[in-house]
């Protein structure tokens, strides 16, 4: 059972929808094809990545070139032509894929060295390496965690995090969002000597806000001895000197127990890794079944993975373009007067209370060749829904400029339907 104080935003809602609510989701979806609306979440990419390409709808085969800001591949390594080339250079080497888990032989010596150059770069003395992000979050949690202990979450942490707090069968307890006073006051009421004690949350959250404040988190978990798992999913790779991250940047590298990463988003391939100290990593390896019982990361993926990580510490290029773009889109966006919260990241996210509204505008951006997402209750705070534009280092000033363009058109068009359809009663 995970408890929540929040008065409105229903984080234990969405970690464990009921049935109920799946059906109603499931049948809103299916009201929308009925009624021959669009399904916003119906587009899919022919070709292109983050920055340009070719966008489609399954439903309809309507097709755009477009800019596309759905995708989490912020430096664009993706489609760095040394990381295609060196995963191209694996396959030839290795072949497609490991069939096996790495406990059991499927390790290569990129896997070995991914591993090692990414202990390094983050600061810890040694790594594990999952298939994705979302096993490394549910392998070290359940790895490390069983129903004596307590792990204590953020109230918005991913649901991996979540899932992987469920499976431990430990005490599960969240406090309030980036709060370090609740953490201290949930922390005191569960401190015992015989527990391990594990507090989770993320160095930035992937809904428009800005950096946690790890620090003080981490200083009070700390306090009452507890073990501490930084999520750095949206923060590895673009803070910290060389891209190392949150941790390295507010100074607590050394404090922070687990550092935890994904492979898909600033690393642009498929994969998840902790740092940790190698008792703590030597545990993982021998107890966590998600990194036992789970193939380990395909060659190719691996050598892009590892040739991204190399660009990523070696050249500030990419990290300085994201960080333009992103201070660009919101100066941009704050001057035409769209809310976009408090947030300083390069997920930017526009604040549009209505539903219908937020899906329509979707489809008019994708109309006018920009591929957004649209963010909506339980997801976020009921009334608070987002358009949600990740920037990268692929996208450019122009890209800004054609998308805060197609919004507004969009939504002249969106508004002047609504006035025809529901005339005022003056
Ligand atoms: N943690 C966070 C905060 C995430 O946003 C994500 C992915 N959206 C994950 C973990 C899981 O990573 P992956 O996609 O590699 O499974």
């Amino acid at each position: 059972h995970i408890q929540s104080s929040h008065p409105t935003f229903q984080a234990a809602k969405v970690n464990a929808w009921s049935a109920t609510d799946k059906a109603k989701l499931v049948g809103e979806v299916l009201k929308m094809v009925n009624d021959r609306r669009r399904n916003p979440y119906s587009k899919v990419i022919r070709t292109g990545s983050a920055g340009r390409g070719t966008v489609s709808d399954a439903y309809t085969s309507e097709e755009r070139e477009a800019v596309i800001w759905t995708t989490n591949l912020y430096l664009g390594m993706n489609r760095d032509q040394t990381v295609i080339n060196e995963a191209r250079t694996a396959l030839e080497q290795f072949g497609t894929g490991m069939g096996t888990s790495a406990a059991a032989s499927g390790m290569t010596d990129l896997h070995l060295a991914f591993e090692n150059e990414f202990a390094e770069l983050t600061g810890k003395p040694s790594a594990c390496l999952f298939p994705t992000g979302y096993t490394a979050n549910v392998g070290v949690i359940a790895g490390l965690l069983g129903k004596n202990d307590v792990v204590v979450l953020d109230q918005l942490c991913h649901a991996s995090i979540v899932d992987g707090a469920r499976l431990c069968g430990a005490t599960v307890r969240t406090f309030k969002h980036n709060d370090p006073a609740d953490l201290a006051a949930v922390l005191e009421s569960e401190v015992s000597p015989y527990r391990t004690v594990l507090v989770v949350f993320e160095g930035v959250y992937s809904m428009g806000e800005g950096a946690a404040p790890v620090a003080e988190l981490v200083h009070t978990a700390k306090h009452y001895g507890a073990l501490v798992l930084v999520d750095e999913a949206h923060s590895f790779g673009f803070y910290g000197e060389r891209g190392a991250g949150i941790c390295a940047a507010q100074g607590v590298t050394e404090q922070v127990d687990f550092i935890m990463t994904t492979l898909s988003k600033a690393l642009g391939s498929l994969g998840g890794v902790i740092a940790a100290s190698r008792e703590h990593v030597d545990l993982l390896k021998s107890a966590s079944r998600a990194y036992i019982f789970q193939a380990s990361v395909s060659p190719a993926d691996m050598a892009a993975a590892l040739t991204a990580l190399r660009r990523l510490s070696s050249d500030d290029t990419p990290r300085e373009r994201l960080w333009d773009t992103t201070r660009y889109m919101r100066r941009r966006f704050s001057e035409a007067g769209y809310d976009l919260g408090t947030g300083d990241g390069p997920i930017v996210t526009p604040h549009f209370g209505d539903k219908d509204k937020l899906y329509g505008l979707v489809q008019g951006m994708f109309e006018r060749g920009v591929q957004t997402s649209a963010v909506t209750y339980p997801i976020v705070e009921s009334g608070r829904g987002r358009l949600r534009l990740i920037c990268s280092a692929a996208h450019t000033r122009e890209d800004v400029d054609k998308t805060l363009a197609a919004l507004q058109d969009a939504e002249r068009e969106y508004d002047q339907r609504q006035r025809v359809e529901q005339p005022s009663e003056e």
